[in-house]
C-alpha cells in the first residue's frame, strides 16, 4: 500500500500564512542581520549605517497585462515599487539590480523600451543599476527588481514600532490605482469584443496614471528628515489600507482605528468608484498599488505632521484587544477586513 501524500492547497493558507509557514525555521545566524523577514525590507548592520534590502517579482498575466501596459511604464513601475519599500523603512535607496526571464516573443527594441523606463526611474530617484540576471522563459515576461538602500540605525521605521496613543497618518490619496486598473480592464474587454473601437481613456488621466506610473514617496521621507520626525512605524500601501493597518497592528501588538471621513480619496477617484458601482472607501481599503505610506507618529509630534504637505491624520493606535476598526462617517464601527489571497 502506498502511503498517502499530504497535499495542502496554496489557497488554504494565503500569501502571508504561506510566507510564515515556509520561513519559520530560519533563525538569523549573523549578528549583522538586524531585521530578517517580516517588514518592507531587510536591515543589515554595516557599522556606520544600516543597509536596507527589498525584492519584488512581477509576472506577466498576474501583475501586468501586456495588452495595456506599455513596456516603458512597466520598467518604471518595477523599479518604483521596490524603492517604495525602501522609503517605507525611512531609508534612502541607492542601488538596484534587475533580473529578467524573457520569451522569444520580445524583440531587442521592446526590451530597450523596458529599460528606458528603468533608466527614467534611476534618473528620477537617483539610484544606480548595478547588476541583475537574464534568462529565458517559456511563458512570458518576469521581472525581478532588488533595491538596496541606506539608513541610520536610530532613524529606521519598522512595522513593529507603533504604541497605543500614536497617531496614524497616510500620505497622498488612495483608491486611484485600483480604479485605473478597472478602467484599463474595461477598455480591454470592449476592444476584444469590438476591435475597431478606440479605448475611452479621456478624463481619467490621473487615475490611469496612478495604475501605470506610480511614484514612491521620497518627498515624504525628505519632509520627515527636515522636521526631525522619525515615524514610530511605517509601511507602504501596496495591498490596500486595511491590509497595511493590520500588518502594523500585528507586528506592533496593538490595535488601531481609522476614521473613514479622514482617509484621503480624490474627488475624481470618488466619482469613478461610483461610476463603477463601487464603494469609494472599499477601493481605498482593499484596492492596492497606490504606493503611498502609512505611518504612526508619537502624539507629541502631531503638530509636525499637521503642517506637512500631502499628509493626513486618519486615526489612532489603540489597545490590541480593541482590534483594527473603521469608524464610518455614519458613526458605526466595523472591523477592518484584510484582503484575501489575490494572486493564486
Ligand atoms: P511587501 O508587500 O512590502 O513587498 P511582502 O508581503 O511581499 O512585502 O513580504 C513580507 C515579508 O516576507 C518580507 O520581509 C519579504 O522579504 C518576506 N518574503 C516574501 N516572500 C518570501 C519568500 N519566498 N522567502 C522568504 N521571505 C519572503
Ligand atoms: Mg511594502
Amino acid at each position: 500500500m502506498s502511503e498517502q501524500v499530504k497535499r495542502t492547497e496554496l489557497n488554504d493558507l494565503g500569501e502571508f500564512a504561506l510566507i510564515d509557514h515556509l520561513t519559520r525555521d530560519f533563525p538569523l545566524q549573523n549578528k549583522s542581520s538586524v531585521k530578517g523577514i517580516g517588514d518592507d525590507a531587510a536591515v543589515i548592520n554595516n557599522g556606520n549605517f544600516q543597509t536596507v534590502v527589498s525584492t519584488d517579482l512581477l509576472v506577466e498575466g498576474i501583475h501586468f497585462d501586456m495588452a495595456y501596459v506599455p513596456l516603458k511604464h512597466l520598467g518604471y513601475k518595477a523599479v518604483v515599487v521596490n524603492l517604495s519599500d525602501i522609503y517605507a523603512m525611512n531609508a534612502q535607496p541607492k542601488q538596484i539590480t534587475v533580473s529578467l526571464a524573457l520569451s522569444s516573443r520580445f524583440s531587442v527594441e521592446a526590451l530597450e523600451e523596458l529599460y528606458a523606463g528603468v533608466r527614467q526611474a534611476c534618473d528620477y530617484y537617483k539610484v544606480d543599476l548595478v547588476g541583475g540576471d537574464t534568462t529565458s522563459s517559456l511563458t512570458g515576461l518576469l521581472i525581478s527588481v532588488t533595491a538596496i538602500g541606506q539608513g541610520e540605525a536610530d532613524k529606521l521605521s519598522y512595522r513593529s514600532g507603533a504604541s497605543v496613543g500614536d497617531i496614524l497618518c497616510m500620505t497622498g490619496d488612495l483608491g486611484g490605482a485600483y480604479l485605473g486598473l478597472q478602467i484599463l480592464e474595461r477598455e480591454k474587454q470592449i476592444f476584444l469584443e469590438h476591435p475597431g473601437v478606440q479605448p475611452e481613456l479621456k478624463g481619467h488621466d490621473y487615475i490611469i496614471g496612478r495604475q501605470l506610473k506610480p511614484e514612491a514617496r521620497y518627498d515624504a521621507i525628505e519632509q520627515f528628515a527636515k522636521a526631525e520626525l522619525v515615524p514610530t512605524s511605517m509601511i507602504d500601501i501596496s495591498d490596500g489600507l486595511a491590509s497595511e493597518v493590520m500588518h502594523i497592528c500585528k507586528a506592533s501588538g496593538v490595535g488601531a482605528y481609522v476614521e473613514e471621513g479622514h482617509v484621503m480619496i480624490k474627488p475624481e477617484v470618488f466619482q469613478t468608484a461610483l461610476d463603477f458601482r463601487l464603494d469609494p472607501i472599499t477601493c481605498a481599503l482593499s484596492g492596492g498599488e497606490d504606493y503611498e505610506l502609512l505611518l504612526t507618529v508619537k502624539p507629541e509630534d502631531i503638530e509636525k505632521v499637521r503642517f506637512m504637505n500631502d499628509i493626513a491624520i486618519i486615526g489612532e493606535i489603540v489597545d490590541a484587544k480593541d482590534g483594527a476598526t473603521l469608524h464610518t462617517k455614519g458613526g458605526n464601527i466595523h472591523p477592518l477586513q484584510a484582503q484575501g489571497w489575490k494572486h493564486f
